[in-house]
């Protein structure tokens, strides 16, 4: 009996994406072997970390690479380094009162669930503009919202980002006037491949991924790019330091399971993923195309802001909602759990599909003739 089956956690097909409620995304079977290569042995974690930090700037195009749990410690790390570096500090012997003093600077549009690291750090934030809409200059009024405290301008590239958001490149020019870093939260920006080195050349100091999305690295894994001078700081005060850098356990496993599947990633054809995501929108077209319930639609680039088609099927009937057919789709066995556009359509995304899933998922959808008894169900991500 497999560890699913004897929990009672049943399988799901996940046509959400490389959302972590799913699971992310799955590893390889070379990741999965590399994983259980670096778990058989004791090794020095400081120097496993600093080898990999070296290994993975190169591969990624940057000065320094720091391999950690996640996206969100990611950024919580990358801050708490910005902050030693102003404060001219190690990390171990920065006060309360060193993180009371220190300021963030960040717009409204930026706000969003994963910022809850920047309220834990205890800094103060200073925000600016409105979250639907930036003011004329913001190279100005970051400028006029510096101070000898600011420690770091906090950017956001997601699926999050609320219109009117500032560009990356002023902000950057902005920064740069006042010498103060900028920490780029870019979890799920990958692909495309080259935002692994495109926002640091274009003069992000510190860009942060998460390493279970599209990497295909350990869900527990996260990777920061960028700043010789602010990673070095993590690689003396991170894990397995005692202190803050203990918070954020990265297991040998995750660090060697990253970096394998990055280099996977770095190597992958990543037009022939288009391609085939590309091929399971037509077919799900084809499929659905016609019938008096679906209007299958192309939709691009995907939630996350990904260059990656998706399918957005469009509900004809006011009667039926995304929620019955959702509920109906989650029924069945396996589940398939899939997205909502709102109460008139939903979105089935090839990333995390193979074709033969996509296959099935618009047979099922053909099989549905009635309203399911029970509740509608809608994503909760
Ligand atoms: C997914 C995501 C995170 C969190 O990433 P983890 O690797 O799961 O910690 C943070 N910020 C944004 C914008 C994300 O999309």
């Amino acid at each position: 009996m497999g560890i699913y089956e004897e929990l009672g956690v049943p399988p799901v097909i996940n046509a959400m994406g490389t959302f972590t409620i799913y699971g992310g995304s799955k590893m390889s079977p070379q990741t999965l072997r590399d994983m259980q290569e670096a778990a058989a042995s004791f090794v020095d974690i400081r120097l496993l970390q600093r080898r990999l930090s070296q290994a993975v700037a190169e591969l990624t195009h940057n000065e320094a690479a720091y391999i950690c749990g996640g996206a969100s410690c990611g950024v919580y790390l990358s801050l708490l380094a910005a902050i030693a570096k102003k404060r001219g500090k190690k990390v171990r012997h920065l006060s309360r009162e060193d993180f009371y003093r220190s300021e963030v600077i960040l717009f409204r549009s930026h706000r969003n669930p994963y910022d809850i690291v920047l309220d834990q750090l205890g800094v103060k934030l200073v925000e600016l503009a409105y979250p639907n809409h930036s003011l004329k200059d913001p190279c100005g009024d970051i400028l006029a919202a510096v101070t000898p405290d600011t420690a770091a301008v906090y950017y956001l590239e997601s699926g999050w980002v609320s219109p009117g958001a500032p560009a990356l490149s002023d902000v950057i020019q902005a920064a740069r006037t006042a010498r103060i870093p900028v920490v780029l939260d870019a979890a799920a920006m990958l692909p495309p491949v080259e935002n692994l080195w495109a926002y640091t050349a274009a003069g992000v100091d510190l860009a942060v991924f998460s390493g279970g999305k599209d990497l295909r690295g350990p869900q527990s894994s996260g990777l920061i790019v960028g700043s010789l001078a602010l990673i070095d700081i993590l690689l003396e005060e991170g894990f397995p330091t005692h202190g803050y850098g203990r918070m954020f356990k990265v297991g040998r496993e995750e660090m060697a399971g990253l970096y394998s599947a990055l280099k996977q990633f770095l190597a992958a054809d990543h037009e022939a993923r288009k391609r085939d995501a590309e091929e399971q929108v037509a077919l799900a077209r084809n499929m659905l195309g016609g019938h008096p319930l679906y209007e299958p639609l192309r939709s691009y680039p995907n939630e996350a802001g990904q260059p990656i088609p998706r399918v957005h099927v469009r509900l004809k009937t006011g009667t039926v909602s995304s929620g019955h057919i959702l509920a109906f789709l989650a029924a069945g066995s396996p589940p398939v759990i899939a997205a909502d556009s709102g109460p008139d359509g939903f979105y089935l995304n090839p990333m995390t599909l193979t074709m033969a899933e996509m296959e099935l998922i618009c047979r099922r959808l053909l099989d549905f003739t009635e309203i399911p008894p029970g509740k509608e169900v809608y994503t909760d991500v």
